[in-house]
């Protein structure tokens, strides 16, 4: 038995599923190719430059962590990161908080590099950069939706999330525009505003995780229905925080 849905099993739910499917299959395969591009025109392989952007936004890994990140076996990533120490864009370090332990980590040069190589391809960025927040929010809830059940498969290493962030409280304002919280900076914000990658995110013990999932995932701002934030019984206070909403990282 495969992994793969049988495609005998319609119907509107997983015809939209396919659908779903193929367009992002549409747009990973874009971004291969744009990715593929500008590592090539920085004499790097994609491996060598994702890595490279992986530790730019970590900061110092160790080689498994790095390899469990990016999905790559161990020898892979050994080899790039090999290639990346002999082109002088990484260096391997003592880990301070364990002697034994190497950990890569960015040269001066490699920071250069990564930053080049930094954010979507352009076209892609300026038709993200086009949708209004209505559709940017729905599209960011989805992804999120979907990047959280791959994980709860382990199908996929864990992301920095709102949505398994001990400082996220979803639907805790009244505000549809701006329904959650981040105790992080302690500011309201609305689903355009959910991070997929947050280099503040520290996860939620797994009750909390799933309390906040449920309250997210039922009390969605456009679901005709939807329980109230104040009452649908998940461990939060029913006063909501104070809203400062100008000082989200
Ligand atoms: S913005 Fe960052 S710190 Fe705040 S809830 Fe989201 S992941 Fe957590």
């Amino acid at each position: 038995m495969t992994a793969r849905k049988s495609r005998g099993n319609s119907g509107s739910g997983q015809a939209a599923a396919d659908q779903i499917a193929a367009g992002l299959a549409r747009l990973g395969a874009y971004m291969r190719m744009a990715g593929w591009q500008a590592a090539h025109a920085q004499g790097l392989t994609a491996t060598q430059a994702e890595i490279l952007g992986h530790l730019a936004r970590r900061g110092p890994m160790r080689a498994g962590e790095l390899a469990a990140a990016l999905g790559v076996t161990p020898a892979t990533l050994s080899d790039s990161a090999a290639a990346l120490v002999a082109k002088g864009l990484a260096a391997r370090r003592r880990d301070p908080g364990d002697g034994r332990a190497v950990r890569l980590s960015l040269t001066a040069a490699g920071g250069r590099v990564a930053q080049a190589l930094a954010g979507p391809p352009g076209a892609l960025s300026a038709a993200l950069a086009a949708l209004d927040p209505r559709q940017a929010g729905a599209l960011l809830r989805g992804l999120a939706t979907v990047i959280r059940s791959l994980q709860q498969a382990r199908a996929m290493p864990v992301q920095r999330m709102c949505v398994t962030c001990r400082f996220f409280r979803p639907h805790v304002h009244d505000d549809a525009d701006a329904p959650h919280h981040c105790d992080f900076v302690n500011a309201a914000f609305g689903d355009a505003a959910l991070r997929i990658d947050c280099g503040e995110h520290e996860p939620a013990p797994a009750a909390e995780a799933a309390a906040r999932w449920q309250r997210f995932d039922s009390a969605g701002a456009d679901r005709p229905g939807a329980p109230s934030a104040a009452t649908d019984g998940t461990p939060f206070p029913s006063t909501a925080p104070g809203r400062t909403g100008d000082n989200r990282p």
